[in-house]
């Protein structure tokens, strides 16, 4: 063999030895591959807009059996017609049975076309990711017409009420329907009360991201510094705000559970 050729020779096998060296202080692919526990089964709906099998669903456009009234613990005494839940004004704030930790909930809403007003008073309701107690106790996700309708950016819809602005205004006009999606981790707090890990929402406004990840200040509040105030589980509370214009629509609200 000329030298030339037994020089490139022996290069070649200093090389293939040497990447062999890197490889063993690497491992093997096995060794970084889990295999268990197994993510279980959920059959997903046939939109994703539609409850997959593990979901607890709401609201289905049947009746408020998972529903009450806020004031009373009664019968919700909000309007289900074709298919759709309207606001009842007069009967005030709606919220779950069931109280909930931590969860996914999807949910559609829609402001009637003939909506009334400006600003906060233009299709007000709101979703509290958790009912602290009466009235609007919680942690607001605020719903109304941000159609071409100026309000305090951190009222607008898909802001954390007076907490964190939404990162964009997905908002489709009056008189379509909208989509909610939340990824609600629940608060933690210490046995004296003071709080240990915030509650973090992530939400998309029709598909598009305006929270991401957000670490809640406390509860949401109309005057004053958000706080917290320790508390468990809790219900899932529809909000009938106050303002003169014609009351919304919901429809197609479902949760998963994250909590077991
Ligand atoms: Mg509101």
């Amino acid at each position: 063999m000329p030298l030339a050729r037994t020089t490139l020779a022996l290069a070649f096998t200093s090389l293939g030895a040497s990447a062999l060296m890197a490889q063993q202080t690497k491992g093997k692919p096995e060794d970084t591959e889990v295999w268990s526990p197994v993510p279980r089964v959920v059959t997903p709906g046939r939109t994703n807009d539609a409850p997959p099998s593990d979901a607890i669903v709401l609201f289905n456009g049947g009746n408020l059996d998972q529903w009450v009234s806020v004031k009373d613990h009664g019968p919700a005494g909000w309007t289900v017609s074709d298919g759709v839940l309207t606001v009842n004004k007069a009967t005030g704030n709606i919220e779950t049975k069931r109280s909930f930790t931590d969860y996914q909930l999807h949910l559609e809403w829609r402001v009637p076309e003939n909506v009334t007003g400006t600003g906060q008073a233009r299709g007000n309701s709101g979703i509290f990711l958790a009912s602290t107690g009466g009235g609007d106790a919680g942690y607001e996700i605020q719903i109304m017409d941000s159609y071409q309708n100026p309000t305090y950016v951190n009222g607008q819809a898909a802001a954390i009420y007076k907490q964190y602005t939404p990162l964009v205004n997905a908002m489709r006009k009056p008189g379509e329907w909208q989509t909610y999606d939340v990824v609600w981790t629940a608060p933690t707090f210490r046995d004296d009360g003071s709080i240990a890990t915030p509650a973090y929402v992530t939400a998309f406004h029709n598909g598009v991201l305006v929270q991401n990840h957000v670490a809640l200040k406390g509860e949401t509040l109309y005057i004053g510094a958000p706080s917290y105030k320790k508390h468990g589980a809790a219900a899932i509370k529809l909000q009938a705000h106050g303002d003169p214009s014609p009351p919304i629509s919901f429809r197609n609200i479902w949760v998963r559970d994250l909590s077991q």
